[in-house]
């Protein structure tokens, strides 16, 4: 209990948003949540774990989406996913978890719609079958640089006041979204502070893939120390490329030291 007020920054509806200009390679302008806005600091606290399409959620991935009313959020959701109708057994269970609605049978087998789609990857998650998936090469990569953006412009304004933890604890193989979760993937580790959200992020990363991973987890490779436990959950993933384009943007910088406390 810290006794600190809960405070919905973009308001109840959504709609208390500020435009920050970032003048950056996918967005001019970012929708930031505008009491984060308005705030003169922050302490952003983040549980690292694992994500199905960025590899890895962190502090930048935490300012980034938990920063953004819905239409920041869904302006950096840009890969849409596409069913593959020779893996697909017609089962359903994509449709039930899909928030818009976006999903139907034709003929046997699932039918997404990208107009209603947002992109919020849930369906592949819970598709057994991996029927459903994304174009890897163009779309995801993009997809971290809109992320780093977006964390670029919570940021801004306040980059000298920003304190970071992250809790590497219960490292879980994905994302706090999702309404059901899985066994740890690594022993826990601790937690982590910095006034760097790539520093923090970057050692967040090598600590877990220093770990030994759990046998007895989604971890299907990767298991030995040194290794991207991120992508021995899900092997396409390619999580560092968040702190390479948020230290290209100016956000911070990849070294770290390590001070144990
Ligand atoms: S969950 Fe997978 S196999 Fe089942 S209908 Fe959806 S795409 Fe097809
Ligand atoms: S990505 Fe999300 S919104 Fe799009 S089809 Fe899948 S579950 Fe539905």
């Amino acid at each position: 209990m810290t006794g600190a007020p809960v405070i919905i920054a973009d308001g109840l509806s959504g709609k208390n948003i500020t435009h920050v200009p970032i003048g950056k390679k996918h967005f001019s302008t970012v929708s930031v949540a505008g009491d984060i806005a308005a705030a003169d600091s922050m302490i952003v606290l983040s549980h690292f774990k694992g994500h199905i399409v960025s590899g890895f959620g962190g502090a930048l991935k935490n300012l980034a989406m938990g920063c953004a009313p819905p239409e920041g959020k869904r302006a950096q959701h840009n890969a849409r996913p596409f069913s593959i109708a020779e893996k697909c057994t017609g089962c359903g269970s994509c449709i039930e978890v899909c928030p818009k609605a976006a999903i139907c049978i034709e003929k046997g087998t699932s039918v997404i719609d990208k107009e209603l789609c947002i992109g919020c990857f849930e369906c592949m998650h819970v598709c057994t079958a991996h029927a459903i998936d994304i174009d890897w090469v163009t779309e995801i990569p993009e997809f971290m640089e809109r992320m780093v953006e977006y964390a670029y412009g919570a940021t801004k304004g306040k980059e000298k006041k920003i304190g970071y933890m992250n809790f590497l604890i219960r490292i879980t193989p994905d994302c706090d979204c999702f309404p059901f979760s899985d066994a740890p993937i690594v022993p826990d580790i601790g937690i982590l502070a910095s006034l760097d959200p790539v520093a923090i992020d970057t050692a967040s990363f090598d600590l877990v893939n220093q770990q030994q991973g759990y046998t007895d987890s989604l971890l299907t490779t990767h298991h030995h120390k040194g290794e991207d436990k991120f992508k021995g959950v899900h092997a396409q993933t390619d999580g560092f490329r968040q702190c390479q384009y948020a230290e290209e943007v100016g956000m911070g910088n990849r070294a770290y030291d390590l001070i144990k406390i």
